[in-house]
């Protein structure tokens, strides 16, 4: 079995190819579909599974294109390490699309992000902490942002970033598509899963 077999469209699939995965691990073979589809999902995957390709893909087929000024999409990690790696995926896959992104996270001035925030995103990929300041400095109008992905829930609560990502949920639109990756599954990912979520799809692997 191949990507191919999933509707995603050329773009994504020469990425794929060129990337030079073969065929879909199976946290990929279970979400994609699910993802593409519309539904909420809840992934329990650790790191080395294949699971931020298996969030990326779905969310570089909704964006599709470079469009207006304000991001439509929104994921999170817990840390820049993190965040850095999901970039190379968005770049990796993303190599034949128009889509324009950008970095949110700490440690650093904020300038450079501000500047492309300005310069219109279509997805953001950000720790809390930055997002929630960025977007108290009037740096981020989220009301257009259609999905969002949580990942590494399990450690994001465990640092401490429960307080942010509900409010960033009391900023977000209502109506949107959640993927919550974490690796363990635990009473505060469930806790975290029943807010965050909408009759969410489990996918275990
Ligand atoms: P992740 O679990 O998303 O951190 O991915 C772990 C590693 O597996 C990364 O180096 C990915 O590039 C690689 N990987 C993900 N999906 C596939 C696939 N379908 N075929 C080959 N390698 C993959």
């Amino acid at each position: 079995q191949t990507f191919e077999k999933f509707n995603l469209n050329v773009q994504l699939l020469s990425a794929v190819k060129e990337t030079g995965y073969e065929k879909p691990t199976p946290v990929q073979e279970k979400a994609i579909p699910l993802a593409l589809a519309g539904h909420d999902v809840l992934g329990i995957a650790q790191t080395g599974t294949g699971k931020t390709a298996a969030y990326v893909l779905p969310l570089l087929y909704k964006v599709k294109y470079a469009q207006g000024h304000h991001p439509r999409a929104l994921i999170m990690a817990p840390t820049r390490e993190l965040v850095m790696q999901i970039e190379e995926a968005v770049v990796g896959f993303g190599k034949y699309t128009d889509l324009r992104y950008v970095c949110l996270y700490g440690g650093l001035g904020p300038k450079t992000q501000i500047e492309k925030l300005q310069q219109g995103v279509d997805i953001i990929i950000a720790t809390p902490g930055r997002f929630m300041d960025l977007y108290k400095r009037g740096e981020i109008y989220p009301r257009d942002i259609k999905t969002m992905v949580l990942d590494e829930a399990d450690k994001m609560l465990d640092m401490g970033f429960l307080p942010q990502i509900r409010a960033i949920l009391e900023v977000i639109p209502v109506k949107r598509q959640n993927l919550l990756f974490s690796a363990t599954f635990n009473q505060r990912v469930e806790q975290l899963s029943y807010e965050f979520l909408e009759f969410p799809e489990r996918v275990e692997v």
